[in-house]
C-alpha cells in the first residue's frame, strides 16, 4: 500500500507493528522480508519516487578536515535511496575483517563472518547477483579467460567481485506498493524520535514534509535505515529527552566515520602482454589483487585491494574528488561523465604497441577506525528544522602506511614472477611523507558512525543492531560496521539488515 504523507489530514497518527525509517537498500530489504507476515509494516520514506532538488537539499551539510564531496552529492533522497545511482560492485567482507587485530585500533566485531554468511546468501538474491560464490576456481569454470597473474599466492590472492546495478526504487516499487501489509508513506521525513521518560523505549516518531504537514508514527519496534549520516543526524537531533542525543550517553554516535579510500597509487608495466579478462571491468565477475591474511598480520596493515585500469585511459581521468565538488549535483555528475568519455576517446587514439601493457593500479582500502573522524550537528538547520550534518573526515598514518605496503608487496611479487615492474606514485615514495594527494578519492561509502560493539562504552549498537539502552530502537546499514573491510558496503549492509530483520521477527 502507498500513501503520500502530504495528502493525509494534518496531525494524523499512524500505527503499526514495526516502523522502518528510510526506503533505501537497507529499509526495502527489511520491508520485503516482512511481506506476507501478517504484521503491519510502516515504511517511512522522506522523498517521493524520483529525484527532487528540494528534498535532496535536506542532505546538504558541511565538511572539514580531509577534502570530501559535498554531502548532498553522496546520497539520494527518494524511494530506493542511493541505489538510484550506485555502481553495483559487490563482494563480501573477509573473515579477518571481523577479527580483533591488535594493530588496528578498536577493531573486532562482536560477530564473525560465519554469523553473517547465511544472510549473505539471502542478500545476493535481494541484490539480484549470481550465486554466493566468490572463489576464483568457481568462476573459471563459468567464464572463459579468467587467467590470474602468476603471483605467489601466499602473498597475493585474487578477490572476486560480482556486479549488478540494481536500482531498488525500480525493482521493488510494485511489490511494495501492492503489498497488503507493507504501508509505504512517501514525503514522510522523520524529524524527531521521542522516547519514554527514562529513554529506554521509543514511543513515537514525528514526520514532516514541505507541504507543512506533521504526523505521528507509533510502533512496537523502530528501525533507522536512512543511511549512516542521516541515522546519526536523527539520533543526535532527537535530544529533547537525552541531551546528548539518543544512544549517545558515551559520546560515540557519529564518531568513527569511515570511508573506502580509492586512490591511484602506482603503475604496473607488464614485460609482455598477458591475455586475461580477470581484472577487467566488463560487467562480469572480476578480481582485484588482495593481500593474504598472513601477510596482513605480518606487516600489520589494513585490508585493501588493487584494481587495474589501462594507463592509456586512466592517465586522462581527473580525480573525482576534484570533479565532484560542484554544489549543483546534476552538473557535477555531468562533468564526471564527460571526463570519462573524453578519457575513453583519448585512450582509443593511443592504444597501440606497448601502451596496452601498462596499467594504473588503484587501491580500495578500509579506513582505520578513528574517533576524530566524525559526523556531528551543525548550527544551521534544514527547511524542516533539523540541524544539518557536519563531517570532519580524518585519516591516519596507518591508512597511508598500509597503502604503501600493499603496493610494495604486489610490486615485489610482480618482479619476482617476471610479470612486470611497478612504479609507485610520488606521494608513496618517501616513508616519512604523510601527506595525501589531491586525488584522494572516497567511494561514497559512509560507515562506522553507529558502530557495533557489545560494550556500550565502545559502540552504539549491540550485536543485534539494537541501540544500547533503548529496547525497541535498531539501526540498519553500514553505520553499524565496526571496521570497514576492503569490500564495498552494500552487500554486507543488506546481509546485516536481513539478520536484524530475522532477530526482530522473534520480538514482534
Ligand atoms: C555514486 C555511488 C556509487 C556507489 N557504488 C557502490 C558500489 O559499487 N557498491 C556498493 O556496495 N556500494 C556503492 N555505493 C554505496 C551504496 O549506494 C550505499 O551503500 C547504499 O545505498 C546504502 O543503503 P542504505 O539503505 O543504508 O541508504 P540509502 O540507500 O541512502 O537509503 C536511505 C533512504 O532513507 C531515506 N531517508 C533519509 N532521511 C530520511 C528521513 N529523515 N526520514 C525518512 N526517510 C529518510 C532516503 O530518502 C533514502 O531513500 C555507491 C554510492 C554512490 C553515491
Amino acid at each position: 500500500m502507498h500513501f503520500d504523507a502530504r495528502n493525509l489530514p494534518n496531525n494524523s497518527t499512524i500505527e503499526g507493528d514495526i516502523c522502518i525509517i528510510g526506503a533505501g537498500a537497507a529499509g526495502i530489504s527489511i520491508a520485503l522480508d516482512w511481506s506476507k507476515t501478517g504484521k503491519k509494516v510502516i515504511l517511512l520514506e522522506g522523498g517521493g519516487f524520483k529525484y527532487e532538488t528540494q528534498l535532496q537539499n535536506l542532505y546538504k551539510g558541511k565538511s572539514t578536515g580531509q577534502k570530501y564531496y559535498p554531502l548532498h552529492g553522496t546520497r539520494l533522497h527518494y524511494f530506493g535511496g542511493t541505489t538510484g545511482h550506485w555502481s553495483g560492485f559487490c563482494s563480501p567482507f573477509d573473515s579477518l575483517d571481523f577479527d580483533k587485530r591488535d594493530w588496528v585500533p578498536e577493531s573486532g566485531w562482536p560477530i564473525t563472518k560465519k554469523d553473517i554468511d547465511p544472510y549473505y546468501i539471502k542478500a545476493q538474491k535481494v541484490l539480484q547477483l549470481g550465486s554466493y560464490e566468490y572463489d576464483l576456481n568457481y568462476w573459471q569454470k563459468e567464464i572463459e579467460n579468467l587467467n590470474p597473474f602468476p603471483l605467489d599466492n601466499s602473498v597475493v590472492w585474487n578477490k572476486m567481485w560480482q556486479f549488478n546495478r540494481s536500482r531498488f526504487g525500480e525493482l521493488y516499487k510494485n511489490e511494495i506498493v501492492n503489498s497488503n501489509n507493507i504501508h509505504l508513506y512517501t514525503y514522510a521525513n522523520v524529524v524527531n524520535i521521542l522516547a519514554n521518560e527514562n529513554v529506554s523505549t521509543i514511543n513515537e516518531v514525528v514526520v514532516k514534509n514541505h507541504a507543512g504537514k506533521e504526523h505521528t508514527v507509533k510502533a512496537k519496534q523502530f528501525i533507522l535505515a536512512s543511511g549512516a549520516i542521516q541515522n546519526t543526524r536523527m539520533l543526535l537531533a532527537s535530544n529533547s529527552q537525552a541531551k546528548q542525543g539518543l544512544g549517545n550517553d558515551n559520546d560515540i554516535v557519529g564518531r568513527y566515520f569511515m570511508e573506502h579510500l580509492e586512490i591511484s597509487t602506482s603503475e604496473l608495466w607488464l614485460l609482455k602482454p598477458f591475455p586475461t579478462d580477470l581484472y577487467q571491468y566488463n560487467g562480469k565477475p572480476r578480481a582485484e589483487l588482495a593481500i593474504t591474511k598472513e601477510k596482513q598480520i605480518e606487516n600489520k596493515i589494513l585490508n585493501g585491494t588493487l584494481s587495474l585500469s589501462p594507463l592509456s585511459y586512466a592517465k586522462h581521468t581527473i580525480p573525482r574528488m576534484e570533479l565532484l565538488q560542484e554544489d549543483d549535483y546534476n552538473k557535477a555528475i555531468k562533468n564526471y561523465r564527460a571526463n570519462m568519455a573524453e578519457a575513453k576517446e583519448k585512450a582509443k587514439l593511443e592504444n597501440t604497441g606497448s601502451i596496452t601493457r601498462a596499467f594504473e593500479l588503484d587501491i580500495r582500502i578500509e579506513q582505520a577506525p578513528n574517533p576524530n573522524s566524525r559526523i556531528s550537528l551543525d548550527s544551521e538547520k534544514d527547511e524542516l528544522g533539523v540541524p544539518r550534518a557536519s563531517l570532519h573526515w580524518d585519516l591516519t598514518d596507518l591508512d597511508k602506511r598500509s597503502i604503501r605496503k600493499i603496493n610494495q608487496l604486489v610490486g615485489i611479487e610482480a618482479g619476482k614472477a617476471n610479470l612486470g615492474r611497478m612504479k609507485l606514485n610520488d606521494f608513496l615514495r618517501d616513508e616519512n611523507d604523510n601527506s595525501w594527494p589531491d586525488g584522494t578519492n572516497a567511494g561514497w561509502h559512509h560507515m562506522g558512525t553507529t558502530r557495533m560493539s557489545n560494550d556500550p562504552k565502545k559502540g552504539v549498537v549491540d550485536e543485534n543492531c539494537q541501540v544500547h539502552g533503548i529496547n525497541n530502537l535498531h539501526i540498519a546499514g553500514s553505520g553499524c560496521f565496526t571496521t570497514s573491510g576492503a569490500s564495498n558496503p552494500t552487500l554486507t549492509l543488506v546481509a546485516l539488515s536481513l539478520r536484524l530483520s530475522e532477530y526482530l521477527k522473534g520480538k514482534v
